[in-house]
């Protein structure tokens, strides 16, 4: 049985980015995917924002994936003026959501998931193996069982049961 200090299960950006963070802090994490590679589900994109609100504490894509994170990843256009249009027959009604878009806001930039996604997996990927872990792909969990097991050191361990795939 192989054991990691965390198991993640499920590589979308939530799970991309736990296992970027622990590996950061030298944990030995593996995260287990259920596609045959991470962000094949993915067929769309939107708004990526990085926010700064007035209370309180956000962690951000550049907290996660560093301060260069805006040069280094596969972003589209940085989105500087936000526009509704509604149309009906010949007529435009167009209101401006500038203002809501900028608030409490670092940045907006448009990005296709399935390229984002690959690269955080990446990344995540490249320091998780640093520590020992990794991303495993067509491994889909089935369970998690916990009971917790104690080893000789008295620590404690939960189990998960998977099914692979591939
Ligand atoms: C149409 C649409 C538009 C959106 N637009 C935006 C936007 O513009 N901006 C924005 O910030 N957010 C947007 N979102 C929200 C954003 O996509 C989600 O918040 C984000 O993808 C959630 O990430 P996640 O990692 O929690 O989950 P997911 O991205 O859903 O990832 C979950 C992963 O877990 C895997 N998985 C599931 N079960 C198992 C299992 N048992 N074993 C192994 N693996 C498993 C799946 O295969 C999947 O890869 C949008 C969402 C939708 C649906």
């Amino acid at each position: 049985m192989e054991k990691y200090d965390v198991a993640i299960i499920g590589g979308g950006s939530a799970g991309l980015a736990a296992l970027k963070q622990l590996s950061t802090l030298g944990k030995q994490a593996v995260l287990l995917e259920a596609g045959e590679k991470v962000g094949v589900k993915n067929i769309s994109g939107g708004i990526l924002y990085s926010k700064k609100p007035n209370n309180g504490r956000v962690y951000n894509v550049e907290d996660i994936y560093g301060q260069n994170f805006v040069n280094e990843a596969p972003l589209q256009r940085k989105i500087t003026q936000y526009l509704l249009h509604a149309t009906s027959k010949d007529k435009v009604f167009s209101m401006d959501l500038t203002a809501a878009h900028e608030y409490q806001s670092n940045f907006g930039y448009s990005v296709l998931m399935n390229e984002l996604n690959a690269w955080f997996a990446q990344s995540a990927d490249e320091s998780a193996q640093k520590c020992g872990g990794g991303i495993v792909p067509g491994v889909h969990v089935n369970d998690i069982s916990w009971d917790a097991m104690q080893d000789q050191n008295f620590q404690q361990h939960s189990c998960i049961k998977v099914s692979k795939l591939l």
